[in-house]
């Protein structure tokens, strides 16, 4: 390459050194230069001089000319080598920079070589870390799966893969929605939708049910959490637990809990109902309560107080109970005082809505609920943890309060012992109500029985001042029917049966007010000796045959030709035949039809009496058989009584053991009456007990002492008596009564109460007092058909009592009574009929 060089460098020294001048030395060093850049070398350089200069110095004769061929060689060699110089120069230097730069590029790859050290350190340990999450992330025991945000499957561990029952590889790709079960999917796609849409970062333990590819729905508990990239969600990452351990552990936690919660429960339960049988133990609240408070400690250890609001407002403590009886002195002394006056006022009851815990217990608590200072260190000496005021409330009101008080190892009350004690509050409540209920109740009732009682006597009195007069009427007007004077003028006779009717009458009205006090205080009592019912029957018509007729009615019997023998009472049974024969009359309109039937049907006897009248609202059926209750149409009618004779009729009936009921149709259609009674195979001879043969020997040889101040009735007495064989004398008031009986010495006394100068009670006082006259027989005659009367006769020391005017039957019983036991008692040996016969019998009215 540098060859031309070289040569054009050896010639332009051979023109120069043959003298050619400057032109040829800077052609010389032109050439040089470039063939040193070029590469040639010095020694080369040197070399190219020696030719020329060979050859200068052989044409070059002289030694002058050598010396100057020489030396120009020798400047040509300098100029030739002055740019070798610079180079080594510039050589030298740009080795010297590169040095520099070699020992920077040495110390830079010092550097190099300890980063890439520190790199491969730190790729040795993301490498070992990335192993690692990669061994978590297959060998976790939690599913971990990597989705996009639809839920496409990227990654997924072992333990995923092994959950949705499919192999890991398959995973990849697959939708984590298909793994959902159908009935969690749409909330799935919400869940999903809110983490696209950054509401939310993550959803954590969400609990679903994931359906694997084969095999039932497992419930799993999700995470999932977005991964962020700016701007938007990178993909999901999910971590999925296989839930069923723990749902199983939680039911069994859960059901362990219920049991443990059941049988405090059922303990619970079991003390309420302790409580509630012991709060209904006796009509005193007060003592029920006092026994729950103490039921209360014994169930929850520690203190019951229980104070009640009394009906003045103010409240008062009942009971300090507590369960250890080391502190019986403490609970004594907690007695002197009253817990929650204060706060049991009306300005501050509001405060006591319902059941209240205070745990922990403080002093400004004790001091609060305290009545002083005093109090106020008893109650410290409890050392109370926690405790709960139970107010005891009916809707608005308080009654009374409990405060229960935990003290020592007890466990405190919580919160959720609130329940327990309402329900304990509600039961001692309710007590509270239901004795108050009961008291007015019970205030009510007595009301009502004085109300009762005042009518019962009200309507015995007037009774008694009816049936009074009407004795002597009736008796007047029976004598003067059989009057021949009287017989013979019509106008007289008629005047005499209607006054004798109207009478009768009456003395029915007043015996229906008599008879409905002796039922009112169950004193109605009947015989029961057979007796046909046919009988009566047929008595009872030809008694209101008269009545019908007059009123244009027809009047029609169909009784069985065999009697209807029942176990009863003769003179009640025609009562109630009567009752029902004159109603059907009564309600009857002219030209209407009664019909009586009387039949047997099986152990029963019926007797059916039928009208064609008003009938009765089927509403009214049965409301008629109650006192003072009419059917509203037949009171319009005007011939509507007290309405009694039906309840008589209905007392009496059931008394035979039998029932009465009525039917009709309705309004205007007619009425029938049923009453049945058993029948019984008795015969009247086989029970007949000693009944005198003829009314006139039956009082033959028995002395009577009729003690009476109404002349009118001691007349009359006297004539029945004695047209009935008795012997009798007479008395006007106690004084003569008792001087008659020391003079007669009577069987049988039969005295008034109501005397002038000395009453009934004291006449038989003094008589029991007498010692020859203090076995007599006696019977008072009361007045006012009480119990009270009769009681007080009975316990003056009367044998026994008829209600006056006495019915004449009920006073011969009584009499024959008395005298056949005086008879066959052992002489001087007196008796008393006020225990039972008597009164049995007659039942003690007045
Ligand atoms: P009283 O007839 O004195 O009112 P009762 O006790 O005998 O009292 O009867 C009660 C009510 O029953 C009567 O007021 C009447 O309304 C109704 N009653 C009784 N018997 C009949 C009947 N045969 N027909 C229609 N109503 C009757």
């Amino acid at each position: 390459m540098n060859g031309a060089l070289t040569e054009e460098y050896t010639a332009a020294i051979r023109e120069y050194l043959a003298g050619s001048g400057e032109a040829a030395l800077r052609l010389a060093y032109e050439s040089g230069r470039r063939a040193l850049v070029e590469g040639l070398g010095v020694l080369e350089l040197v070399a190219a001089h020696q030719a020329p200069l060979v050859q200068a110095l052989r044409t070059e004769t002289t030694e002058k000319g050598k010396e100057r061929v020489l030396m120009q060689a020798l400047s040509c060699l300098a100029e030739g080598l002055s740019p070798f110089e610079m180079v080594l120069r510039g050589t030298r230097e740009g080795n010297e920079r590169l040095q520099r730069s070699l020992s920077s590029l040495q110390s830079v790859e010092e550097q190099l070589r300890s980063q890439n050290e520190d790199l491969t350190i730190a790729h040795r340990s993301v490498e070992k870390e990335r192993r690692r999450y990669q061994a978590l992330f297959d060998f976790a025991p939690d599913g971990y799966v990597v989705t996009g945000l639809e839920g496409a499957i990227r990654e997924a561990n072992a333990a995923a893969a092994a959950l949705l029952r499919t192999s890991q590889e398959m995973l990849p790709g697959q939708s984590l929605h298909e793994f959902v079960v159908e009935a969690d999917r749409s909330e799935f796609r919400e869940r999903l939708h809110s983490l696209h849409l950054r509401t939310v970062d993550r959803w954590e333990d969400w609990q679903i049910h994931i359906q694997p590819r084969d095999g039932s729905p497992i419930p799993v508990a999700l995470t999932v959490v977005a991964e962020r990239a700016v701007p938007a969600v990178a993909g999901l990452r999910w971590l999925i637990r296989d839930v069923t351990a723990r749902r199983r552990l939680e039911k069994e936690r859960a059901r362990s809990l219920v049991g443990q919660a059941r049988a405090e429960a059922a303990r619970r339960f079991e003390f309420l109902a302790e409580a509630s049988s012991l709060l209904v133990n006796s009509f005193d609240v007060e003592a029920n309560l006092i026994s729950v408070a103490r039921l209360t400690v014994s169930f929850l250890e520690g203190w019951c107080f229980v104070g009640i609001i009394e009906p003045d407002g103010t409240f008062r403590q009942l009971e300090v109970a507590h369960a250890d009886p080391a502190l019986t002195d403490l609970a004594t002394a907690l007695r002197r005082h009253c817990l929650l006056r204060t706060r049991t006022n009306e300005a501050n009851a509001t405060q006591l809505l319902g059941p209240q815990v205070i745990n922990p217990l403080t002093g400004a608590w004790l001091d609060g609920i305290a009545d002083g200072p005093d109090h106020a260190e008893l109650l410290r000496q409890i050392n109370g943890s926690s405790a709960m005021v139970l107010p005891l409330r009916i809707h608005d009101r308080l009654m009374g309060v409990m405060t229960l008080i935990s003290s020592g190892a007890a466990r405190g009350y919580r919160p959720s012992d609130r329940l327990f004690g309402g329900d304990l509050a509600r039961c001692c409540a309710l007590a509270l109500e239901n004795a108050r209920l009961y008291r007015d109740v019970v205030a009510e009732r007595d009301k009502a029985e004085q109300a009762n009682r005042a009518k019962d006597e009200f309507v015995a009195i007037l009774a008694h001042e009816l049936r009074n007069p009407l004795t002597p009427i009736l008796g007047w007007t029976q004598a003067l029917k059989g009057n021949a004077l009287i017989l013979r003028d019509p106008v007289l006779r008629a005047g005499v049966s209607a006054m004798e009717r109207n009478a009768k009458m009456l003395a029915r009205l007043a015996g229906d007010c008599v008879d409905l006090a002796r039922i009112s205080e169950r004193k109605i009592r009947v015989e029961h000796k057979p007796t046909d019912l046919n009988a009566i029957i047929l008595a009872s018509v030809e008694t209101v045959r008269e009545m019908a007729i007059s009123r244009g009615l027809r009047l029609m019997l169909d009784l069985g030709s065999e009697p209807l023998q029942v176990l009863g009472d003769t003179m009640r049974l025609e009562q109630v035949v009567m009752n029902l024969l004159i109603n059907a009359v009564k309600y009857t309109e002219q030209d209407g039809l009664i019909s009586v039937r009387s039949i047997s049907s099986g152990k029963e006897a019926e007797i059916e009496v039928q009208d064609t009248g008003i009938g009765i609202d089927p509403a009214f059926l049965d409301l008629i058989f109650q006192p003072f209750r009419q059917g509203t149409a037949s009171w319009l009618t005007s011939q509507s009584g007290l309405g009694l004779g039906l309840t008589i009729t209905r007392q009496i009936v059931e008394m035979h053991g039998g029932r009465v009921w009525a039917e009709s149709p309705g309004l205007g259609l007619g009425s029938t009456f049923h009453v049945r009674l058993p029948l019984t195979t008795l015969t009247h001879e086989e029970s007949r007990v000693d009944i005198p043969i003829g009314p006139e020997s039956q009082g033959r040889g028995i002395q009577i002492l009729l003690v009476e101040d109404s002349e009118d009735i001691l007349f009359l007495m006297k004539a029945e008596l004695e047209e009935l064989g008795y012997a009798v004398t007479t008395a006007r008031d106690g004084r003569t009564g008792i001087e008659a009986a020391k003079t007669h010495r009577p069987d049988v006394i039969i005295s008034d109460i109501k005397m002038p100068i000395m009453d009934g009670y004291e006449l038989i006082r003094t008589i029991r007092a007498t010692p020859e006259l203090r076995t007599l027989s006696a019977i008072a005659l009361t007045g006012f058909g009480t119990r009270g009367s009769s009681e007080r006769a009975l316990a003056a020391g009367f044998d026994a009592c008829v209600s006056k005017p006495a019915e004449r039957e009920e006073l011969l019983a009584v009499i024959r009574e008395l005298t056949e036991r005086d008879s066959s008692a052992p002489t001087g040996t007196s008796f008393s009929l006020a225990s039972h016969s008597a009164e049995e019998r007659l039942g003690d009215e007045s």
